[in-house]
């Protein structure tokens, strides 16, 4: 599915203009947001547990820190490249003003397959790789999370890593998505599945549909798919006739048995190994294009493209990955009249626990799980209402009407600060 031509952070190019077009803003207002304020490209040297030593390319970008700290997450994942991770970190400007939490956007990540290292070999990736980056990350500088490929363990050396370069001192703000008990938020693992899902619960309401008569297909079992496969069954009660890994995917009409999916996998299971009757096995793209009422792609990028977007049955895409539709595939699937939630609301509710795991770090102050999930759906509702509005008042599909409010507030904060 990764195409060589395909270039994320042209496409986020794309879509800044076609938004500022659809709102009236001239190219003078918003051009500065093509241009990423800082790209750090790092050589990392790593010993292997054989005594042999192997070497990775690691990248931080940092897209804008217009109106706060540089805000995303580190992808481990062999395809990670300089434009990949501009996208991301653009993505990660548009989703902090979407939501309207006070970060801009960045984002990092190693060229790495994180499987073909012992945990041992993993520690010390994440250590040269803090290490090689600390000169521009920092607590009110830029703050990284987990993304694909990383979690909360490589979260913790992370910020192990950054207290011992300064000196000593307990740093917990310097990284999102650690452990709680090193001060990691509670609620931060499951935040942006729970945003998906409340996002989806969004939809239902506005177009009228009782969650339990839905049907929803998920790509992708990891962090995000997983827990809004979870939530999406267990709290709206709709019936889950997708799910998928990187191995492929399987198929039920009727409805799968999330937990028990989810347990096979997150014991370590690929999905291309389960079986029980009534279940078929289906590829990634064949997911894709099955019948459902909700597509969640929750994957990678690049998922939905001009091949497969006809094919799509959804009538809602909530996109749950970052930059899983191509613009190509975008227009295809406008023209058929299916909305697609786009990335920066739909899985804002991990940038936005993430935020209040730093605001909880600053107080050095922690908060009840009701608390963060509370505080995280107003946030999502919100949002959701704000996009909704500009769609109806620009007459836009949803990825315009959110980068709309998205770049009000970004031109707005850029006129209040100047420039020299
Ligand atoms: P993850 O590593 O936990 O899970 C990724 C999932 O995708 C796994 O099920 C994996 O098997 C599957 N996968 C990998 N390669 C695939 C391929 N080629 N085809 C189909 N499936 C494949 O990652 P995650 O944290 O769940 O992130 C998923 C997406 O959500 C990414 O786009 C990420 O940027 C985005 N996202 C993550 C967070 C977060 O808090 N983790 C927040 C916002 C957005």
């Amino acid at each position: 599915m990764r195409d060589e031509k395909y270039n994320p952070f042209n496409e986020l190019c794309l879509t800044i203009d076609k938004a500022a077009k659809a709102c009236g803003l001239g190219k003078e207002d918003y051009e500065f947001l093509k241009h990423p304020e800082r790209e750090l490209k790092v050589a990392l040297s790593l010993r292997r547990d054989d005594g042999s030593v192997s070497y990775y390319d690691g990248y931080r970008v940092q897209h804008s820190s217009l109106c706060g700290p540089c805000k995303g997450g580190i992808r481990y994942h062999p395809g990670v490249n300089v434009d990949e991770v501009k996208a991301l970190a653009g993505w990660m400007t548009f989703k902090c003003a979407v939501v309207n939490i006070p970060y801009g956007g960045g984002k990092g990540g190693v060229a790495v397959d994180p499987s073909e290292l012992s945990e041992a070999e993993l520690e010390r990736l994440t250590r040269a790789y803090a290490a090689a980056i600390s000169p521009i990350i920092g607590p009110q500088r830029d703050i990284p999370a987990p993304d694909v490929g990383t979690n909360a363990q490589i979260m913790n050396w992370f910020m192990d890593t950054c207290s011992t370069l300064a000196g000593g001192s307990f740093v917990p703000g310097a990284v999102t998505g650690k452990d709680v008990i090193l001060g990691g938020s509670l609620g931060r693992k499951e935040a942006t599945g729970r945003g998906v899902r409340t996002v989806v619960g969004e939809i239902f309401k506005r177009y009228g549909i009782k969650p339990k008569e839905a049907v929803v297909a998920i790509q992708g079992t990891g962090n995000v798919g997983g827990v809004s496969a979870a939530l999406i069954a267990a709290e709206l009660g709709s019936t889950v006739s997708a799910m998928s890994d990187v191995s492929g995917g399987v198929y039920r009409e009727k409805g799968l048995d999330v937990k028990e999916i989810l347990s096979f996998v997150n014991g370590g299971g690929l999905l291309k190994d389960y079986s029980r009757e009534g279940v078929q096995h289906v590829t990634n793209d064949e997911l894709l294009t099955s019948e459902c009422d909700v597509l969640i792609p929750a994957a990678l990028e690049n998922q939905i493209t001009a091949e497969n977007a006809k094919d799509v049955k959804a009538r809602f895409v909530v996109e749950a990955a970052n930059g899983p539709t191509t613009v190509e595939a975008d227009v295809i699937l406008g023209e058929r009249g299916i909305k697609v939630f786009p990335d920066i609301l739909a899985n804002a509710g991990g940038v936005v626990v993430s935020y209040f795991e730093w605001v909880q770090n600053n107080m050095n102050y922690y908060w009840s799980k009701e608390e963060v999930n509370g505080k995280m759906r107003e946030i999502m509702v919100r949002a959701f209402a704000d996009v909704v509005h500009a769609a109806d008042k620009y007459s836009s599909d949803m990825r315009t009407a959110a980068y709309i409010v998205a770049l009000a507030r970004l031109v707005k904060a850029r006129k209040a600060r100047g420039f020299f």
